[in-house]
């Protein structure tokens, strides 16, 4: 199979790496890094999936929305860092979050002074946005129009669902105030865990996640996009969910597997508990597992600092005409 010009930096210098995954292949550009799914599915095809799915996508991972109902602490908490994070960009203006899920990010947002506005096309989470009084637009961003400009547009975990990550990027480009912050999270291919685990990684999925960035590809499509660089870095989901998949892939790279893709993320799955049900006693082994895994718990802190956390958050700045950031 011929695999075709890379869609980031144009380059022909791109070969198949993962191959017949279902009726996917996973093409790498050798020369930026970037991974893309070929054949491309149809927008037919995507409505279809999206449609058919009663989930939507919170954060890291995939929740059920009764479970997000249930249980939105935890996403508070984790949005609330997110909000911290921002403020050290750009502490008030007007926010744009794209795919905004639940809304519970944009509450947070709005709480801490920013004047928010979402766009999202899950009808389950447009309702639940309007039962917290946001402003929200149901529909994907690429095909939706736009009257403001904005100080800051985030997009969590989101490009790698799209088609078209090339004119997101752009359009997100137009849409921003002059020194405008974008900012950006998604998988991290060249993470130490995607790289142990190979094609059964389990941010491979179809036809969800169509592109694949690592820190240098991602940066370059912003770039070429009028972009400035303020930030890189990646970063882990929680810790024991990160040291099983750790030692999984560990296991994996020495052979011990030869099996398909397992529900590993089914050991963080705190974020679906029925709160109807009380939770059972743990058992004396799984509890002697658990104090295990906090002694490892400094390995995985490590994997940022060489970035190879399995997240990646790029920030960056709308460069003025002269392509410098003022
Ligand atoms: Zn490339």
């Amino acid at each position: 199979m011929k695999a075709t010009n890379c869609p980031v930096c144009s380059s022909v210098e791109t070969e198949i790496r993962f191959i017949n995954l279902g009726k996917y292949n996973i093409v790498k550009c050798n020369k930026c890094t970037y991974h893309f799914t070929l054949p491309v599915p149809t927008t037919e095809e995507l409505d279809q999936y999206y449609k058919a799915q009663s989930i939507f996508f919170v954060g890291s991972g995939v929740d059920t929305f009764e479970g997000y109902l249930l249980n939105p602490l935890p996403y508070r908490e984790r949005y609330l860092n997110r909000v911290k994070r921002l403020k050290e960009f750009k502490s008030t203006g007007q926010l744009l979050d794209i795919g905004c899920a639940g809304g519970i990010f944009l509450d947070c947002a709005r709480d801490s002074g920013f004047t928010v506005e979402g766009v999202e096309p899950s009808e389950t989470g447009i309702e639940l946005c309007k039962k917290l009084g946001l402003s929200v637009q149901k529909g994907f961003f690429l095909n939706m129009k736009f009257d403001s400009q904005y100080d800051i547009i985030t997009m969590y975990d989101v490009l790698e669902h799209t088609l078209y990550p090339k004119e997101e990027v752009s359009k997100v480009y137009s849409m921003l105030k002059p020194e405008g912050i974008f900012v950006i999270t998604l998988p991290n291919i060249d993470s130490l865990l995607a790289r142990l685990h190979g094609s059964k990684w389990d941010m491979i999925g179809f036809p969800e996640h169509l592109n694949y960035f690592t820190p240098k590809s991602l940066s370059l499509l912003l770039k070429n996009n009028g972009f400035e660089i303020l930030s890189v870095r990646t970063f882990n989901g929680e810790p024991n969910y990160t040291i099983l998949v750790l030692i999984k892939g560990v296991l994996r790279a020495m052979g011990f597997f030869s099996d398909k893709k397992t529900a590993v993320n089914n050991a963080d799955s705190s974020a679906q508990t029925n709160s109807n049900n009380p939770p059972l006693p743990i058992p004396l082994w799984k509890q002697s597992i658990k104090k295990s895994l906090i002694l490892l718990r400094p390995l995985i802190y490590l994997l940022p600092i060489f970035n190879v956390g399995e997240g990646l958050e790029i920030i960056a700045q709308k460069a003025n005409h002269n392509g410098k950031v003022n």
